[in-house]
């Protein structure tokens, strides 16, 4: 990653970062967001809105006229909260933001890579809470060399990506580091590592894939 590197262009949209300062994501969608997040000075600002908005709403409401669990959640978050910090963390000596490290450390190289296609492998994220679906394949990371093809594939439910480092094609353009990718069901397409290092990025699945054509993996 350089220091001139373009922050990102592709974002989550403003009701999915409210959701999140609100602690209303499930785990799974919360790592993608925070790891977007990790890259992204100006989602991160809309976030902290957000949580600001948040704060002063509670402020002005009497504690009886919120639900009793309501005000717990907000509380054990206001525990949780890091200090505030305007600058992104800083990438491990691995590359990973540290949103991920916290999932698989900070080596690359000892990571259990499964193969999906010549110049294609994945690795899970374990452990998570609230899969709906199988656990070892809900959030991914998954890396494409460069010129190296994702097997074209359809969706059964959303499919989130965040690139982590290089980048990828698909129909729709270009994703590089910090971008969020996100397509519904219906939507088929086969991502390609762009030039370059090889593309890391990281992938939510809210459902299983739909494999397309002869070539196609069980997921990605
Ligand atoms: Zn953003």
């Amino acid at each position: 990653m350089s220091a001139a590197h373009a922050r990102p262009r592709h974002h989550f949209d403003e009701a999915l970062l409210i959701d999140y300062a609100a602690g209303n994501l499930p785990e799974t969608l919360s790592i993608l967001v925070a790891t977007h997040l990790s890259l992204c000075p100006a989602c991160r600002a809309a976030v902290a809105d957000a949580e600001a908005v948040g704060g002063a709403l509670l402020e002005a409401l009497a504690p009886e006229a919120l639900a009793p669990e309501a005000l717990d959640r907000v509380l054990a978050r206001l525990d949780d909260e890091a200090p505030e910090e305007d600058a992104p963390e800083a990438p491990g000596a691995g590359g990973l933001p540290a949103p991920l490290r916290a999932y698989l450390g900070d080596d690359l190289k000892v990571l259990d890579w499964q193969q999906l296609a010549p110049g294609v492998d994945k690795v899970p994220l374990t452990p998570l809470s609230n899969i709906p679906w199988r656990p070892e394949e809900a959030v991914c990371l998954v890396r494409l060399q460069p010129g190296a093809v994702a097997p074209r594939h359809g969706h059964t439910g959303n499919e989130v990506t965040v690139i982590v480092r290089g980048g990828l094609a698909d129909g729709s353009g270009d994703y590089e580091l910090g971008d969020a990718l996100i397509v519904d069901a219906g939507v088929t397409h086969a991502p390609v590592g762009l030039p370059g290092e090889p593309c890391l990025c990281l992938v939510y699945l809210e459902a299983p894939l739909l494999p397309i054509g002869d070539d196609h993996v069980a997921s990605i």
